[in-house]
């Protein structure tokens, strides 16, 4: 049986579309909001996958009642339980990981060798991680000696957590979250992305075999329109964290009243420097711009290069991009699946039609190829005014542009609202060392790209968004600080009782 094939039948195996309480659930048709379908799609074919009753408002309000009645005894539940279960959940899916991440495949259009080498290492290493901080951290407790009056300060769990998610990596931006929700002892309410929801239903499913207790992982799936809106404007919900664009997170923001952690897009720049090693640096720019279809938001977009090499590595960079393989996800030696999309192929095409149009020139790439399907795209000559350099176009398209001076380099690479992501290329450690210091973004990499670890964090700067991922550090977005003052006994009472 193929891998495609295998994906489908467990695909359509998902019980139902809402897992809430511990259970498996149809949707509700009501007044709040209805029952839409769900369509998703096989975006290498067009094929409907399966098609699911979409979440209403009462389903996301049921979801969260369950959450709300499951938080207290899970956030008593001790450090040692949680990471306990938190590894049984990293154990199954590890054991599941070949069919997990072909169904992300059949999804989203990723390339397979990408989902199995990347999304689901990825997603268990950071349940194994919080799992191991939650250990660590969840009994912080510090006291203040000093003063009149002591004061005691604990960190404790925020509470029921939404988590709405988008579908560059299905799964592994939903365990992000969650495992650092859970390892701090909150409950969890996941609006999966509408475009591939099936993973998540299937880590729901994984999650009770863990012994989640019911109501501590709920998971809705529906539209943003009408679950994601219903959950962002819960009054019940004490954090939204979500992944995803920044029109969205504005929308979310106007409605919620809970905290929020937003990770967002980038515009990141790649920037060589003339003592670079250029063959290197280029074909870490074809992957940085166009692994996963260049639908990450620490794509490397913005190419920079130095004047004295600019022509040269413009040569080596087309060439590597022209030999990155275009084609289905489930085939071997195919490096860019299709888009997540039709749709979103379109408008990935406008934004290069209109920069040609502008006067850009396509190095390499600019064409349509199929359903889908676009091919990686070098633009130069693009003005720094345009769309094309200064929005996320969340697709396989980079901006390729020069500079004289490092510090001329670094300001064009500064010159961005984003700042998740930059990398630098240089064969001398102390220029490496300047440039990371000057660029504003929460991850540099230097001579390499797309380094990630579960226990180092990727924090947001500017438009990127809030929230950190990662380590303690992404733990501690899901705690809240209390401080508790008692006063001091008299001295005189303190001396009498002495
Ligand atoms: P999106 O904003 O369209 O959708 C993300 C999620 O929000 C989906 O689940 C969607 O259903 C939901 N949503 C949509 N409208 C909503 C509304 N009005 N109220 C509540 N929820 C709503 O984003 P996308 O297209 O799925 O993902 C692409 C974006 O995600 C890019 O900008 C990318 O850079 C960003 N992203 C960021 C990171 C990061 O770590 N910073 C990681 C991955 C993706």
């Amino acid at each position: 049986m193929s891998n495609r094939t295998r994906a489908l039948e467990l695909a359509r195996s998902t019980v139902a579309p809402l897992f809430i309480d511990g259970e498996w659930r149809q949707p509700s048709h009501d007044a709040l909001g209805g029952a839409d379908e769900i369509e998703t799609i096989d975006p290498a074919t067009g094929a409907v996958i399966t098609t699911l009753a979409a979440g209403s408002a009462t389903d996301v309000h049921d979801a969260v009642a369950a959450a709300r009645r499951a938080a207290t005894s899970w956030s008593r539940a001790t450090p040692a339980a949680r990471a306990r279960l938190l590894r049984a959940l990293a154990a199954l899916v590890e054991a599941d990981a070949a069919e997990l991440a072909a169904v992300d495949t059949l999804d989203n259009g990723k390339p397979l060798a990408l989902t199995t080498a990347v999304d689901l290492p990825q997603a268990v290493a950071h349940l194994r991680h919080q799992a191991t901080v939650a250990e660590t951290r969840t009994a912080e407790r510090i006291v203040d000696a000093g003063g009149a009056a002591a004061a005691e300060v604990y960190r404790e769990p925020v509470g029921v957590v939404g988590l709405i998610t988008p579908w560059n990596y299905p799964l592994l931006m939903v365990v992000r979250a969650l495992a650092p929700a859970l390892a701090a002892g909150n409950t969890v309410v996941v609006k999966p992305s509408e475009l591939t929801p099936i993973s998540a239903l299937l880590l729901a499913g994984l999650a009770a075999r863990a012994g989640f207790p019911p109501g501590v992982v709920n998971v809705v799936t529906g539209t943003g329109e009408q679950a994601g809106q219903a959950l962002a404007s819960d009054p019940r919900v004490d954090l939204i964290t979500f992944t995803g664009g920044r029109a969205t997170a504005r929308r979310i923001a106007a409605v919620t009243e809970a905290r929020t952690l937003f990770e967002l897009g980038g515009k990141a720049p790649f920037v060589v420097f003339d003592d670079a090693d250029l063959d290197a640096a280029a074909l870490a720019a074809t992957a940085g711009a166009f692994g996963n279809q260049g639908q990450n938001c620490m794509a490397a977009t913005r190419i920079l290069v130095h004047d004295a090499v600019a022509d040269e590595f413009a040569k080596r960079f087309a060439e590597a991009t022209a030999a990155f393989t275009v084609g289905d996800g489930f085939d071997r030696g195919t490096r860019c699946g299709p888009l997540v999309s039709e749709a979103h192929r379109s408008t990935v095409a406008g934004y290069v039609d209109r920069a040609v149009a502008a006067g850009a020139s396509v190095l390499t790439g600019g064409e349509s190829t199929g359903y889908s399907r676009f091919s990686p795209t070098v633009l130069a000559g693009v003005d720094r005014g345009a769309e094309a350099w200064n929005e996320e176009i969340f697709g396989p398209v980079a901006v390729l542009d020069r500079f004289v001076t490092d510090a001329e380099g670094l300001a064009l690479a500064n010159s961005t609202r984003y700042g998740l992501a930059a990398s630098v290329w240089t064969a001398d450690a102390d220029r490496g060392r300047e440039a990371a210091a000057a660029l504003q973004a929460g991850v540099v990499w230097v001579n390499c790209y797309s380094k990630f670890d579960a226990a180092i964090p990727f924090s947001p700067r500017g438009a990127s968004g809030s929230g950190t991922v990662g380590g303690h550090w992404g733990y501690e977005g899901y705690t809240a600080l209390k401080s508790v003052w008692t006063p001091r006994p008299a001295d005189g009472l303190r001396a009498g009782a002495a």
